[in-house]
């Protein structure tokens, strides 16, 4: 492994955090329902549940949030904001929302006009497929085959399949697929980003086929840093000028601030389509709010739109991806099962290799997820059977997801290398004992995004 450069940043502000003892945890655990969505963050040491909305903001934003403009219209963080997306994503027309499913919100009610209508994704985030099915559509992820291949080294495995994809639009009546989708990077898949020559490709398929082509943009600047790395003829191109790459090949994105946009609340909708952005405005007003402000303070848009210069800092990415990349290969070197190569914002345990003897359908991941905060106050999250599988309307039995992952997100510019390195033995001790633990059933599930708030208990 290369020498790490330590954290391009000293600290300036702290927050105390406290490890509840034992007996606490598992008090937590019960009463919660087995179900870390569930538990308060005061209970928890170090918090890897989500790299939403968790970042550390840096001076120069909050020097931002106090020039923020809290006028209705016209507010001048709006201006910047509007400024700092022309400049990173090339984007002339956008509408700021309250957080990245606003964005999906509108763009999929106003493109999923008629039930039944197609879109498809490399891999749909959970709110995303959740819009698209609310609005009466059907959400087809197609992902290459190494992206369900936990071991699989394949460089850019968050790809979308662009065979399954011309078939898809071949098979497919024109009009019955309103929006073709690319989530950057592949979350639910891993963290795993897409080559720009994939995204490319994908954007001439679209353009064939008259089907507007837009990207989850949520961690676009990671995926930019991977492309820097990975791909041939990338290397001496810089950061700033490969997402503009990317964006150039799109119709327009939608962008959820709380991951790439460093900060803890935010999105935006763009698009190369005016008459649809004028449209998409009558629902924003009524849903997030006047144009210029859509359901943000004036500070935080000043805060996304300083964020999101910071974010394409190569130097903040060479750590970033440098410090979850030293993190995945300290679990690897104690025999832990990731996906690999690591992604660019999380680890992700294979909880269907870490725990052979729990069955799909007793959710693995959940109950791997349960145990690491039992262990040591680390709340991961669980990204399988209980996120992405679906139920049986019948019985009401989980149907398992292709994979059952648990997921260590680390927010961006949060934790230390100490921090992490603490993380790797509270995962190294669970691993010791993994053959005490449980499978686990609903107690509770109800709705679409269930798992937010399920409770479950243990197997015996
Ligand atoms: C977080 C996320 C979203 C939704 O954004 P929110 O700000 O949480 O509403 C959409 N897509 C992907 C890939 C995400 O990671």
């Amino acid at each position: 492994m290369n020498p790490m450069l330590p954290e391009p940043w000293r600290v300036k502000v702290v927050e105390p955090i406290r490890l509840p003892p034992a007996d606490e945890r598992d008090r937590w655990l019960r009463e919660g329902g087995f179900n870390l969505f569930r538990i308060p963050s005061e209970a928890v040491f170090i918090d890897l549940f989500t790299d939403s909305g968790t970042s550390a903001m840096s001076d120069s934003q909050w020097a931002g949030m106090m020039m923020g403009d809290e006028s209705y219209a016209g507010s001048r963080n709006y201006f910047h904001l509007a400024d700092a997306v022309r400049e990173v994503f090339g984007f002339t027309r956008f509408l700021p929302v309250h957080q990245g499913r606003g964005a999906e919100h509108l763009l999929f009610a106003g493109l999923v006009t008629s039930p039944g209508m197609i879109v498809p994704s490399n891999m749909h985030f959970d709110t995303t497929r959740a819009h698209v099915v609310t609005q009466g559509g059907v959400a087809v992820d197609l992902p290459i085959p190494e992206a369900l291949v936990a071991g699989s080294q394949h460089p850019f495995k968050g790809n979308i399949d662009l065979a399954r994809l011309t078939r898809l639009f071949e098979e497919t009546p024109a009009g019955r697929i309103p929006v073709a989708m690319l989530t950057l990077t592949n979350n639910a898949g891993g963290g795993q980003p897409v080559s720009l020559e994939n995204i490319r490709a994908m954007s001439a398929l679209c353009k064939a086929r008259g089907v507007p082509f837009y990207v989850d943009a949520c961690r676009f600047a990671e995926n930019a840093w991977f492309i820097k790395q990975r791909e041939p003829g990338q290397g001496a191109r810089s950061v700033r000028d490969i997402a503009r790459d990317i964006f150039d090949a799109t119709d327009g994105c939608t962008m959820s601030a709380k991951k790439d946009g460093l900060a803890n609340i935010g999105g935006f909708i763009a698009s190369r389509d005016p008459s649809l952005v004028d449209r998409l405005a009558q629902p924003l007003l009524l849903y997030e709010g006047f144009p210029t402000y859509g359901g943000l303070a004036g500070r935080d848009l000043e805060a996304i739109a300083r964020g999101l210069r910071e974010v394409v800092d190569e130097e903040y990415l060479r750590f970033r991806v440098g410090q979850v990349e030293a993190f995945g290969n300290a679990l690897l070197e104690r025999g832990i099962p990731i996906v690999r190569p690591p992604g660019g914002h999380a680890i992700y345990i294979d909880a269907r290799a870490f725990l052979p003897h729990i069955p799909a359908v007793s959710f693995p991941a959940q109950a791997l997820a349960c145990a690491i905060y039992r262990e040591g106050g680390v709340r991961p999250s669980e990204v399988g059977t209980s996120m992405h599988g679906a139920f049986d309307p019948e019985t009401n039995e989980p149907i398992p997801a292709p994979l059952d992952l648990v997921r260590l997100a680390v927010p961006r510019r949060v934790y230390t290398q100490a921090h992490l390195d603490y993380v790797v033995r509270v995962v190294a001790a669970v691993w010791e004992r993994r053959h005490d633990i449980k499978g686990l059933r609903w107690v509770h599930a109800e709705g679409a995004l269930r798992h937010f708030t399920a409770r479950f208990g243990e197997v015996d």
